[in-house]
This record gives C-alpha cells, structure tokens and sequence, in this order.
C-alpha cells in the first residue's frame, strides 16, 4: 500500500510542477491553476489510504472547515484586498507548519537528530511566518500603521533573539529539556513581529512575497518532520518561487533584498525629493478626444487607480476603438503596479485584453519617443519620473516606465491624491502631461462616449 501511496505523490508533484508551469502564461494560468488543485486533492485523499492516519474523521473535519473558509474569504474578497487575503493565508501556511512540528514533539519520544533538526525548522520558519504574516495583513488592511515602526537598537535586539532561538533550539536538542522547546517557540514568535513591523510602505510587497517563500520553506521542513513526499516537494515549490519572486521584485523597484529587510526608503528615510513646482493642467474628455483620434500610437499604463475604479472592461473598450480608428494600442504593465504582484495583468485578462496586447515596461520604454499619447490610468509611483532624474528623491534609481517621454500624457485620476509611497510626481505638472480628473471609468467612458458621436 505505501508503495502505492508514494507512487500517487510523484504524480501529484508532477501535476504541482506542470501547473506552476502553466501559470506563467496568461492563456494556460486557469487550467494550470486547477491542475494544482487537483494535484492538491489528490495529495490529501491518498494520504487517507495511509495506515498511520489515526483519525480521518478530524482530517474530513478539517477539510470541511478549510473549504467553507477558502470559499467564503475567496467570495467575499475584493481584488483591492487581495494583497492582505495573501498575507492571512501565508500567515496560516506557517501556523499549520508550526503546529505539524509542535505536534510531533508532544506525541513522539525518542526523536532522532533529523527529526529534531526538522522540528525546530518547522518551528522557527513557521513561527516567523505565521506572526509576520499577520503583522502585514494588519498592516495593508489599515489596522495597524503601515509606515515603518521601529526603534534604536532594534537591528541588535534581532540578532541577540535569533542567537537565542538558536541556543534554546540546540539545548532542546542535545539536553531534552522541555522548557527549551517552549523557549525557542515563543522567542520565534517575537522574532516574526519584531522582524516585520519596521517595513513598511512600499516594501510590503516584497515583505508578503518573502513570507509567502517562508510558508513553503516550513511546510518542506514539515515534510520531512512526517516524512511525507509530497508536502517537501509542494513546500520547496512554493519556497523557491516565492524567492524568485521576492528577487523579482527587488529589482523592480530598484532595492536588494537586505536593503527591504534591515531599512530602506521606508525606514525613516531622511530623503524627501525636490519640491515640485509648476501647476497642473486639466483638460476635458471632449478635447483628449481630438488628441487620440489623430493618435497612431497609444500606450495605456494601468495602476492602483484602475482596479479601484474598476475600469479595466472599459479601458479594454476605449483600446478597440482605438485600434477601429486605425491607432496602435499596447498596455505597458510595470512589475509593481497595483497592490499585488500581477494585479494589472489579472484585471487586464479579466477584461479579456490580448495577451499580444501586453508589454513589459522593458520592452515599451526605449520606444516611448514615438508614442503620440501615453494614457495613464490610475497610476501614480510607477510613472514619476523623479525616480529617474531626482538622486534626492526616496525612490531614485526604481525603475519607471517612462510615459513623461511620450508626446502626450493623459493622467486619468480622482483629484491631486498622492501614490502608494506618498510623493508628489512630477509627471502631472510637466509641458507634455495633461490631467484629466474623475474616477478613472466614468473619464473612460465619457472618452467611449466621445468617440461614439
Ligand atoms: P499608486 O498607488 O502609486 O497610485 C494610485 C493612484 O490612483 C493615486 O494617485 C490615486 O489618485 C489614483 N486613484 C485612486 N482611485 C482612483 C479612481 N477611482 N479613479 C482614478 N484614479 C484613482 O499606484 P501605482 O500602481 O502607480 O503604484 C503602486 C504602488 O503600490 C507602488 O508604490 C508599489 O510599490 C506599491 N505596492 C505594490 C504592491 C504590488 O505587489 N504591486 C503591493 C503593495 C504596494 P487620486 O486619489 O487623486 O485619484
């Protein structure tokens, strides 16, 4: 029977592997997802047949309660809110890793050194997790301030816990001394708060990406503590991609993963950006209308904005009458546009957008000279232009996508709100740039309607 049982776990990894894969392109991300959900099921269900399982009525329990709190969480959700549903469900990825370890130190006696070793892995990576994932959620959903927190000495404080955990861990393991197991816990926990409340701003991405990494990296530790297959395969997938990720995003915004951690921009940074002069000029939908209808190029730039107005059926719209009217329209997606990573390209699909359509800001920026109207649409931090040009501003040196370089700029927002991180952007007061002020749909649709007669 065991034989049978891991030969339907390598099954099941291949599936997670071949749906990871499958996620990486817009047409195929649907079925790879499901594929993985599948391979998931199948995972949970064979592990039933194994004759170790002391009580499958907890595990039917347990299913039973997990699935009416996906559903309902996934339900009730809005996409703005994705980011914290993320950081809540990587927060539980660890407490699930933390409990599997704690659990087999309470029912087993004679641990081997492997075994010890796995649990205090399991132990600290999912502690760490679990608490610094709900310090994040607490964070991004305005419970708690989102500016960074901290306080002299807080680097120092970090290690000596660390050391401490490390300490108690080893005593643990070589003394048996119950007390230490407790010890090396609660420090793990603290060490999850501590280690997260001095993010903050726009560093939280990167921050649920990393934690999101961790989750995986206990729940592979959490594999070996059961000795199960297919939880260390599952665990170091979800481990390695939450890396690349978290490195993906580092560059995107111009940071390397230590300058996040231990203090950046939005650590109490004492930078804060040449002041901005000039005023702003709004224009009417009526008159940006004469401006795109002789337009024979467009780049429309998503943001945070477009998925608050959720304006991406109607900037999907605007784009094909574009095209009727002879214009070539592409949509430049900058890597941390939104609140979550792939949040545009999640909207823009949604509102079926072609994949063709899509273009990485890389590929955009050294043609942008030749783009007639560049039209951003509820973006602000991934446009300014002082990242590039200002070496006093907090964000100097993240990489843009260069919109102020087009002939024209059409900055649909609300009013002069700032972005994410805050800052004034010069983009809105340049010559070339022109305001056009609302909620982002009801401007798209005026712009439709303006095209329709
Ligand atoms: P920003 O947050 O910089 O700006 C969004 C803009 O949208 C605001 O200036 C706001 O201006 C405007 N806006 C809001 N509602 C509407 C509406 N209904 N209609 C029209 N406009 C609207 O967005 P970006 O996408 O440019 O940048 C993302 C930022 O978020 C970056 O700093 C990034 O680091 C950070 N971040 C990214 C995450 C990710 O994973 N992608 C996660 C967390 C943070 P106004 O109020 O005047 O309308």
């Amino acid at each position: 029977m065991n034989q049978w049982i891991e030969i339907v776990y390598v099954v099941a990894s291949v599936m997670f592997i071949l749906g990871i894969k499958m996620m990486g392109n817009a047409d195929t991300a649907r079925k790879g997802n499901l594929l993985s959900a599948w391979a998931m099921l199948l995972a949970v269900v064979v592990t039933l047949w194994n004759q170790e399982v002391i009580s499958f009525g907890w595990i039917a329990v347990g299913i039973f309660i997990g699935a009416v709190i996906g559903v309902v969480a996934a339900k009730r959700v809005a996409l703005t809110e994705m980011p914290e549903l993320v950081a809540l469900f990587n927060g539980f990825g660890g407490l699930a890793s933390l409990l599997v370890g704690w659990a087999e130190v309470k029912s087993t006696g004679n641990l081997t050194s492997l075994a010890s070793i796995s649990i205090l892995l399991t132990v600290w990576i999912g502690s760490v997790t679990f608490i610094g994932s709900k310090v994040a959620y607490l964070k991004l959903s305005g419970k708690m301030p989102g500016r960074s927190i901290a306080f002299p000495g807080m680097k120092w404080l970090n290690i000596f816990i660390a050391l401490a955990i490390i300490a108690s861990g080893v005593i643990w393991m070589t003394m048996g001394i119950g007390i230490a197991f407790y010890i090396t816990l609660g420090l793990a926990l603290i060490l999850g708060f501590l280690a997260v409340i001095p993010i903050g701003g726009g560093d939280m991405p990167v921050v649920i990406s990393l934690l999101n990494s961790c989750s995986g990296l206990a729940a592979c530790a959490a594999g070996f503590v059961i000795v199960n297959n297919v939880l260390i395969v599952a665990g170091c997938l979800v481990g390695t991609s939450g890396l690349i990720l978290t490195v993906i995003m580092c560059k995107a915004m111009n940071r390397t993963l230590s300058n996040v951690l231990f203090g950046g921009f939005s650590v109490a940074s004492s930078k804060t950006g040449a002041i901005v002069e000039g005023e702003m000029k709004g224009i009417t939908p009526e008159d940006a209308y004469y401006v795109l209808e002789a337009a024979q190029q467009v780049v429309v730039v998503p943001g945070y904005g477009m998925a608050v107005a959720q304006a991406q059926h109607a900037a999907k719209e605007l784009g094909e009458i574009l095209e009727a009217n002879g214009t070539e329209v592409r949509y430049c997606i900058h890597p941390v546009a939104g609140r979550m990573p792939g949040h545009m390209n999640v909207l823009l699909a949604e509102a079926d957008v072609p994949y063709e359509q899509l273009h990485e800001m890389d590929d955009v920026n050294p043609t942008m000279e030749m783009v007639d109207v560049a039209i951003v649409i509820g973006a602000n931090d991934v446009v300014n232009p002082s990242a590039a040009d200002d070496e006093t501003s907090p964000i100097y040196g993240m990489p843009i996508i260069n919109t102020h370089e087009a002939k024209t700029v059409f900055v649909l927002k609300r009013g002069k709100g700032a972005g994410f991180s805050g800052l004034e952007n010069s983009l809105f007061f340049r010559e070339n740039t022109r305001m056009i002020y609302g909620d982002a749909k009801a401007t798209l649709t005026a712009l439709i309607a303006a095209f329709k007669g």
